[in-house]
């Protein structure tokens, strides 16, 4: 052992007690210690021994020159978004919210989770100083006009083949990443459109939609816009509401909604097309396929690398899970989609780590794993450390999420028609819409994911206004019960932390696992604390 080693150890073992790993294995505190009560403001940062704090904290200062990147990129659209737009406070947040991603992560999670974070925060900045840089509401800039806007749910990949034209997923920015980070924001932009006569009981990610278009918080840049009725029909409302207020010319891209059937893919690839032609129409500009392939091309690495992942995750020796994978995933393949090969760079590097830690037979979370779960229904926005939680809690890791099984074949870059019924089959398997619609098939297919990937347990999110689901609950129990699974509902309202709180979200785990299981947690200072003014 050389030198410096053996002096890490040395110091590892005198620190040891201000590791909240150590503090709760020997009842002396735990990831709650460090926190100011009912906040998500820590008095330290997490000790993780020498070399896993270095590393967090070099990540930590990696991110914060992303950030400084952004405001160096465009200073003036950065400070005029921060007078005009009250989401983009919210991102101020951005650095606690990655540090409680990661709590309890050491060695080669940590490595991983941070590889794959930085991979968003990287594309995240670059989207928001180009997106404020050319907002028409600021003034606009160069590019505004050759922006296409699109609903984030509609995967972007078959707009890159407009060369010179930039697709830009309108409610990224100031709905869904943002309620990611902070749970206080979009309860903001419900209650407008409340206030405007919504309804009080449809699903609050299309309510949010809806208020920030009614606040005019939505930046205006292109000459049309691509709404959708991806996912499901609340979607379909909140698009109505989006066009009339924002007032471009829009092409609603309605994608078939029981999307298995075979004859949903000549009708949605008949759509893809139409959106195309409406495209050209507006812009004047003509469709290249050449510059499509070379796209579909990097998705296509993506999801190969995907795939081998997968059979990694079936096994304990998976170094990638929980919202490492779950964020990760779902960023890359909705939002990046093809269109960043730095994605791809992160893929080859993890895919190899992953590999070597398989070889090596490394169990993440030192081995304190006591259930394998899949998360299956669409997950609460505001709590995305939530599998997080049930790791560092009670030993559940999330092997896999559902929003991670979304289009995973390959694109035939050879031939077009092909290439077009490829594409289809990928498009319409987007976010939520893979397995929250599209006919009882899709959503009970959650016994045959959870039984391929070996899992003991399904966490079943229970969005509270989620139509679909709503409608399987008694069914989906019953299904547990003849299956074998251990099975817990998740109940939350999706971007509304006011109606269902963190607390009471964690209070579904630790009924079902301390009245039925009678497990004892891994960290009893997080079966039950106040975070309600967390960022
Ligand atoms: S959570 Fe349900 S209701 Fe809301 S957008 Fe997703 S599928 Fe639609």
């Amino acid at each position: 052992m050389k030198f410096t080693d053996k002096l890490i150890d040395a110091v590892d073992k005198k620190l040891e007690r201000f590791d909240p790993l150590w503090q709760a294995e020997h009842g002396v505190g735990g990831q709650r210690s460090r926190y100011y009560d009912k906040t998500g403001v820590a008095k330290w940062r997490e000790w993780r021994g020498v070399k896993d704090t270095f590393y967090d904290y070099s990540a930590w200062l990696k991110n914060l020159a992303a950030m400084a990147g952004m405001v160096a990129s465009a200073p003036l659209p950065i400070l005029k978004g921060f007078w005009e737009y009250r989401w983009m406070g919210s991102y101020l947040g951005t650095f606690m919210f990655i540090d409680r991603l990661f709590e309890g992560y050491r060695g080669t999670e940590l490595r991983i989770a941070h590889m794959n974070m930085y991979g968003i925060v990287q594309n995240l900045t670059k989207k928001i100083a180009f997106i404020l840089a050319n907002d028409k509401r600021l003034g606009g800039g160069p590019d505004s006009d050759k922006c296409i806007p699109f609903d984030e749910t509609i995967p972007p990949l078959f707009l890159k083949g407009f060369k010179g034209l930039t697709p830009v997923p309108m409610q990224t920015l100031p709905e869904f990443i943002i309620c990611d980070i902070d749970q206080h924001i979009e309860p903001y932009y419900i209650d407008v459109a409340e206030s405007f006569g919504l309804a009080a009981d449809v699903c609050s990610r299309c309510a949010a939609e809806a208020g920030v278009a009614l606040d005019d918080a939505f930046p205006i840049l292109g000459k049309v816009m691509l709404s959708t009725n991806m996912p499901c029909n609340a979607s379909e409302a909140t698009s109505m509401f989006q066009r009339r207020r924002i007032g471009l010319p829009d092409f609603p891209v309605t994608m078939a909604m029981q999307h298995a059937e075979k004859e949903a893919i000549p009708y949605s690839r008949q759509e893809l097309l139409n959106a195309i032609a409406f495209v050209e129409e507006h812009y004047g500009v003509k469709y290249d396929w050449d510059t499509f392939y070379k796209y579909a091309e990097i998705m296509n690495e993506q999801n190969a690398i995907e795939l081998e992942k997968w059979e990694i995750f079936k096994t304990p020796y998976s170094a990638l899970s929980g919202i490492a994978e779950t964020l990760y995933k779902l960023y890359e393949w909705q939002s990046a989609n093809g269109a960043d090969p730095y994605f791809n760079k992160i893929d080859r590097k993890v895919i190899e780590i992953m590999r070597q830690a398989y070889e090596d037979k490394y169990q993440p979370f030192g081995g304190k794993t006591r259930h394998r779960a899949f998360l299956w229904g669409p997950s609460a926005v505001y709590y995305t450390d939530f599998p997080t939680w049930t790791q560092n809690c009670w030993g559940i890791t999330i092997v896999l999420n559902m929003d991670s099984t979304m289009g995973y074949n390959q694109i035939d870059t050879s031939d077009r028609e092909k290439a077009l019924d490829d594409l289809t089959a990928l498009e319409q398997r987007a976010t939520m819409r893979h397995h929250a619609v599209g006919g009882w098939d899709n959503v009970n297919a959650v016994w045959d994911w959870a039984k391929k990937f070996n899992c003991d347990m399904v966490l079943m999110n229970d969005n509270i206004a989620c139509k679909g689901m709503l409608g399987v609950h008694a069914m989906m129990e019953e299904q547990a019960r003849d299956l074998g699974f251990h099975f817990i509902f998740i109940e939350h309202d999706l971007e509304d932390s006011r109606t269902v709180s963190r607390q009471d979200m964690r209070n579904c785990v630790n009924n079902y696992m301390s009245v039925v299981l009678n497990e004892k947690p891994l960290d009893p200072t997080i079966v039950e604390f106040d975070d309600s003014q967390a960022y």
